[in-house]
């Protein structure tokens, strides 16, 4: 059992009796100790001779109701690791280098997996966290550009994200053996969103991704035939709407945190 008190101190229950250990937190993450923030479960993990305490933090956030002047939807993809859209204001980030960096890591890690020695797997142990660092990289610079854009289109934006959690990702991406790989790194990057966006003061919304990539956000109707993912094309087949397809699901992102916002309000 560990215990994470405020005052600096672990309470560690060992085989030998309960230790107290006092704790270092980074600076950035110094707020936490304070403003209504709630110690959840912590965890003690070692890593390459040093341990870390990995507690989980928790607020409960202000209800997204109200004053917003601008709406962001956002779709995660990979052609476009990032479609963001606010009215007819549109940023696409491409996926492209990123894909292609990560099929470069792929194709080392299998021909290391294939030889199987010991320095094979010390180095593909490496691979693996410099791929980490990369992507980790990769996401805080797409974050960035998210908030950046979100502030560009109002005074008190607020961002519409899908919610990634569970096995709603299975259902997006059929990717087998990448799968795992791809969906952490998803996350990662709507994670990022979140705490950049909570830094910054911008509000942020989940919404269920149900049926998103294939609703025509002119009209609502909602067919798997309104979307062609070979040819990048939303055409809806009963108003003939036409636009990128990754675009018109971060429309209808956007659309669904505005169904939200007014559900909230009328209750
Ligand atoms: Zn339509």
């Amino acid at each position: 059992m560990v215990y994470v008190l405020r005052s600096g101190l672990a309470h560690i229950t060992t085989f030998d009796g309960r230790l107290r250990i006092p704790y270092h937190v980074e600076p950035p993450y110094l707020r936490y100790l304070q403003d209504g923030w709630t110690f959840g479960a912590a965890e003690l993990v070692q890593k390459r001779h040093r341990w870390y305490l990995h507690v989980s933090v928790s607020k409960t956030a202000p209800d997204p109701v109200g004053d917003f002047d601008a709406v962001i939807g956002i779709d995660q993809g990979m052609r476009f690791l990032i479609t963001a859209s606010c009215g007819n204001q549109v940023m696409f980030i491409r996926g492209g280098k990123v894909k292609q960096t990560r099929l470069r890591y792929v194709r080392l890690r299998a021909s290391l997996q294939r030889k199987g020695t010991r320095s094979a797997k010390r180095r593909l142990k490496a691979i693996g966290r410099r791929e980490s660092r990369f992507m980790a990289d990769v996401n805080h610079q797409i974050a960035k550009a998210v908030i950046r854009f979100a502030q560009t289109q109002g005074q008190r934006p607020l961002i519409v994200l899908e919610d990634l959690t569970g096995s709603n990702l299975s259902v997006r991406f059929r990717l087998k053996d990448q799968y795992w790989r791809m969906s952490w790194s998803f996350r990662q990057l709507a994670d990022f969103i979140r705490y950049k966006a909570e830094e910054a003061g911008i509000a942020v919304m989940l919404v269920d991704p149900a049926g998103t990539s294939e609703t025509c956000p002119k009209c609502g109707h909602c067919e798997p035939a309104n979307r062609s993912r070979k040819r990048h094309e939303f055409r809806c087949k009963r108003c003939g709407y036409r636009c990128n397809d990754d675009l018109a699901a971060s429309r209808v992102i956007a659309q669904k945190g505005l169904e939200c916002l007014r559900q909230s309000q009328s209750a």
